[in-house]
């Protein structure tokens, strides 16, 4: 049986407690028993996690590609090692079924070691030059040490993508990892450190958000800022990089259309996007929202839908046959409770679902709404929870202007048989990411990423490579 620890600090290549010694409790969103505690850094530590990247960055961006990608594909052998114990402190922090938990962490080793690759080869440029005896050079350099701010709902993803990125070109990293899921992403720190990084290049720390970025974005010793979480904080993360010129990556809150067409194959579609709505009970940001279904395929998509809610088993992820867990934290519930009551207060048909299920632990019904008013809450802000929200359309433009609707661009997903409507899609759909007729997104070799109030930069390919890297020009004559 395994044991949930006590989260520590890792700074320097230590594992300490805060200075202060103060504490943050950490829940168990299906028992709300308090299983652990974790270091809460205050000023002091962060001072000495600066210093310690800054040290960090000057060792590992004069450490070659070749050994630093040695050194991360042998982390990701160790994360793929302790997978089962890395899994069930996952599912007990963050609630979501264990087999999501080991496909996160799978997920993850394969991130890491596609990375560790992609950075052996940033190649930079000769550029011809006008005279004789002049090179030309344009070449890639680490751009400094990162802090990274991340969420609670893929406790090792949403961090394994900026540590993957930002390790492998040779920057450092202060990760301010999620208060509410610490361990799981601990061990991924851990593995790296095991795997042999150098004191100083990771880092993790914990405590308030809002102190802890306040402090690190303006900080000199910090040249690149990430972000994932929802876009109001976002937005201010932004402009605090902006206000003092630090390079950003935002990662934030979407509102994804599902446009599934009368000529689709509609088993398949019901069943992808289904799946994909209720997986980590719809806390993801690219969790497919508004399902837009063309009249002629609409009852039966609805029926679809529903009877695949109502076969959803909920409970505690450690069971094995549960499908959907409670949601991470109790603030969901009332954002949950809010959202339903106000669309169907505005003349939405509650079909299932809608309601917390029991008392202890926070679970909450799969849930899906049809007819559901522009107006209501959920159709403009991203519902981040179990909830399907199905209305109709009758033609490409009608289903594109409500898909365009919202300031969002970050996920999207259509079902069509056609490739003439495909392709439409694939030009006027406005969102950072499309894919059709299956469920395409999140592997490490594709973009990752939003437009418009969705964010900007990606997360995946080879472009997050180059967030991390600066241009230097070198014009030499011998
Ligand atoms: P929240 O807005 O309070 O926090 C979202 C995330 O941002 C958390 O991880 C939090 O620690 C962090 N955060 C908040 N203020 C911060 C600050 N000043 N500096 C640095 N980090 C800060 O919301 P919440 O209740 O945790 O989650 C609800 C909403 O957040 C959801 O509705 C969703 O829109 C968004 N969210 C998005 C993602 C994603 O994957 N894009 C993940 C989690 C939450």
């Amino acid at each position: 049986m395994h044991t949930y620890p006590d989260v520590k600090l890792f700074i320097a290549g230590e594992w300490r407690d805060a200075i202060g010694g103060k504490t943050i409790p950490v829940e168990d969103p299906a028992t709300q028993e308090i299983i652990g505690k974790i270091a809460y850094a205050e000023k002091a530590d962060l001072d000495l996690a600066l210093e310690a990247a800054d040290k960090g960055f000057k060792i590992w961006s004069d450490t070659s590609a070749f050994e630093r990608s040695k050194i991360m594909r042998k982390a990701a052998d160790l994360l793929r090692e302790r997978i089962d114990y890395i899994a069930w402190l996952m599912t007990r922090e963050q609630g979501k079924p264990i087999a999501q938990s080991k496909g996160e962490i799978n997920n993850a080793a394969d991130t890491i070691d596609w990375f560790a690759e992609e950075a052996r080869r940033t190649y930079g440029q000769i550029i011809p030059a006008r005279f004789g005896g002049v090179s030309n050079m344009a070449i890639k350099l680490p751009v400094g040490p990162v802090a990274a701010f991340t969420p609670w709902n893929f406790p090792i993803n949403q961090i394994v993508r900026k540590l993957s990125a930002a390790v492998s070109v040779g920057c450092s990293i202060i990760i301010k990892a999620p208060e509410e899921t610490p361990a799981s992403p601990a061990e991924l720190i851990r593995v790296f450190a095991d795997a042999g990084i150098p004191a100083g290049v990771v880092n993790l720390v914990y405590g308030v958000p809002a102190e802890i970025s306040e402090y690190l974005i303006p900080h000199p010793v910090i040249r690149k800022i990430s972000f994932t979480g929802s876009t109001p904080v976002g937005k201010h993360l932004a402009a605090l990089a902006g206000k003092h010129m630090k390079r950003a990556t935002m990662e934030l809150g979407g509102h994804a259309p599902v446009v599934v067409f009368d000529d689709a194959d509609l088993e398949k579609a019901i069943e992808v996007s289904a799946a994909a709505k209720f997986r980590n009970a719809g806390q993801v940001c690219v969790a497919p929202t508004r399902f837009l279904i063309q009249n002629g395929v609409a009852d039966k998509f609805i029926d679809g839908i529903v009877k695949y809610a109502e076969s959803i088993k909920v409970g505690n992820g450690l069971e094995a046959d549960v499908t959907m867990g409670p949601l991470a934290n109790e603030r969901r519930i009332p954002a949950m409770e809010d959202m339903i009551n106000d669309a169907v207060s505005k003349g939405a048909v509650l079909k299932t679902g809608g309601k917390r299920i029991g008392n202890k632990g926070h679970f909450f019904e799969p849930t899906v709404l049809t007819d559901v008013p522009t107006s209501a809450k959920m159709m403009n802000e991203e519902p981040f929870g179990p909830i399907a929200i199905v209305n109709r359309f009758s033609t490409l433009d009608e289903a594109l202007e409500e898909s365009n609707r919202l300031p969002f661009g970050l996920a999207s997903y259509a079902f069509t048989s056609s490739v003439k409507t495909a392709h439409a899609l694939g030009q006027r759909l406005e969102a950072g990411m499309l894919t059709i007729n299956h469920n395409g997104f999140a592997i490490p070799e594709v973009p990752f990423g939003g437009i418009k109030d969705s964010g900007y930069g990606t997360e995946g390919g080879s472009e997050a490579v180059e967030a991390y890297l600066e241009t230097r020009f070198v014009s030499q004559m011998s």
